[in-house]
């Protein structure tokens, strides 16, 4: 069950076949300015594994979740013994997984930001959230989409974080 994180990253990255790489399909609109373009081909693959990585890891995290609070709600708490109890066990894996999400969508866009010139970097802090359009353009959009995380009780909210996550 031990990953080894950065081994992981990067051979899932490099294994990215190049006729899996397709440009993201969203049309530039209207007031969207762009301030770069995605010519990296290793970007580009790391834009196809996040895609797959974040797809898979929010359906799993989904369906766990699901599984562990309905667990959870039939647990007698009285007799809870935080020590020994397999969910408590399980959702320490879920929020690590969570959070691994959360890192791979933080890298992949601080890596597009990086590849910016000082001029798009600094037409960005301007405007508003970030997005990758047809022809692996770089726009900032000053509308910024909503960014819904849902909270629930003992759930960690990195986890809802990751299932939330509205960017595209
Ligand atoms: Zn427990």
């Amino acid at each position: 069950m031990t990953r080894e994180l950065f081994k992981w990253l990067r051979e899932g990255v490099a294994s990215v076949a190049e006729a899996d790489i397709k440009s993201p399909e969203n049309e530039i609109e209207e007031g969207d300015v762009v301030i770069g373009e995605v010519t990296d081909l290793e970007l580009r693959k790391f834009h196809v594994f996040r895609g797959r990585f974040l797809k898979e890891s929010r359906q799993k995290l989904a369906e766990d979740c699901e599984q562990l609070i309905e667990q959870v709600m039939r647990l007698d708490l009285s007799k809870h013994d935080g020590d020994n109890c397999p969910h408590c066990r399980a959702m320490v894996g879920l929020e690590l997984e969570g959070e691994i999400g959360k890192v791979v969508d933080d890298l992949f866009w601080a890596a597009i930001k990086s590849s910016l010139s000082e001029d798009g970097l600094f037409k960005l802090s301007k405007g508003g959230g970030i997005g990758l359009y047809k022809d692996w353009k770089i726009a900032v959009t000053p509308r910024a989409h909503p960014r819904v995380i849902v909270r629930a009780m003992g759930i960690p909210a990195s986890l809802f974080e990751i299932l939330g996550g509205l960017r595209g």
